[in-house]
């Protein structure tokens, strides 16, 4: 491991790698990378991996369209698959309400020059046939969005960063920050000491309790959550992403079958007396009552789901 280093980089999920790879694309090749345990471990190797590019403000969309272009052209940079399907995502109105909203947004996507267009009911169904359009008003097609793999994404990131002289150290616990008149000088591993003037927390999840390493507060919390996979039933393998945002449900192809998954009105925080220090690789518990809701939800949008195998 080196023992100086322009920028260490804490945290080897795809935050971290992103993070890592852009320094190593701006020049900046003299930086590490430190990962407690091995890269992709913490929370990026089980996300469901949906890439959508509009958000509320112009600096998230923009960095969201740079991510799908890098992610067009990462492959064939450093060799290795991402996981890239551009199959494009649909988020459904099931109420004027929201019709009005995609309309908004629909102008809004203009601005950034994304290609989302509104769409009747029924063209939303035949691009995502296990819905039914029940109480549905319209639709938001943008053809550029789609999902990728969390965990191939992030080990092409680390290589395409590697190549230009990045170092990856896995199993590297960061146990300390020193700092001294303002400035940090060193980062401490369980591995050995790297000096440095320049440290970022990627910790995802545990980013407070490295912030609380140099008495920052990073205001985070833990929140879990759910999706289901069911088995490969036929489905189109290349549809799009789906959102219901009333139904509060996501969806995405999986082998011929669907990822479904969803966002609580009661969400449950998660860690709050600590992460276990070795919580890495691993799931929690499934929680079928708490999903519940969800799945009731999702067979309102989806009836085949009642009947799947997950
Ligand atoms: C079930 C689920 C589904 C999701 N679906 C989506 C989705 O569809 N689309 C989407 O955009 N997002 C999704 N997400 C969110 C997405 O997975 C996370 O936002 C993302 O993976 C966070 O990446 P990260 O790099 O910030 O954190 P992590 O992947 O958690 O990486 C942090 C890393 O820091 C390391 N670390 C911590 N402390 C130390 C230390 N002291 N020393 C060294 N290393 C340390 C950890 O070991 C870990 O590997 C989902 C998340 C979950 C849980």
């Amino acid at each position: 491991m080196r023992t100086h280093a322009r920028a260490v980089v804490i945290g080897g999920g795809v935050g971290g790698a992103a993070i890592l790879y852009w320094l190593s694309r701006l020049g900046w090749t003299d930086v590490v990378l430190v990962e407690r345990a091995r890269v992709t471990s913490g929370s990026t190797f089980h996300s469901a991996g949906l890439v959508g590019q509009l958000r509320g403000s112009l600096s998230l969309t923009q960095m969201m369209m740079n991510s799908v272009d890098l992610y067009r052209n990462l492959k064939d940079e450093v060799g290795l698959e991402t996981g890239w399907h551009e199959v494009g995502s649909l988020r459904l109105a099931s109420s004027q309400e929201r019709m009005e909203e995609l309309t908004r947004q629909a102008a809004w996507a203009k601005t950034f020059g994304l290609p989302l267009e509104l769409i009747s009911p029924d063209e939303a169904q035949g691009m995502f046939p296990p819905m039914t359009t029940d109480g549905v008003v319209g639709a938001a097609y943008l053809s550029t969005d789609g999902y990728i793999d969390p965990s191939q994404l992030t080990f092409a990131l680390v290589e395409g960063a590697r190549r230009r002289g990045a170092e990856i150290c896995e199993d590297t616990r960061v146990t300390g920050i020193e700092v001294s008149d303002g400035q940090v000088r060193r980062v401490v591993t369980d591995r050995g000491e790297i000096s440095t003037e320049l440290v970022v927390n990627a910790g995802g999840m545990f980013a407070p309790e490295i912030g609380r390493m140099v008495q920052v507060n990073v205001p985070l919390i833990p929140f879990a959550h759910e999706y289901l996979i069911t088995r490969p039933s036929g489905l189109p393998l290349d549809m799009p992403t789906m959102r219901d945002p009333s139904l509060l449900v996501y969806y995405r192809p999986e082998s011929g079958g669907l990822i479904m998954g969803g966002y609580e009105r009661e969400p449950a925080p998660w860690g709050l007396d600590g992460i276990p220090g070795d919580f890495n690789g691993r799931l929690l518990e499934p929680d079928w009552d708490r999903f519940e809701p969800l799945m009731t939800n999702a067979v309102v949008r989806t009836p085949s789901l009642k009947d799947a195998e997950v």
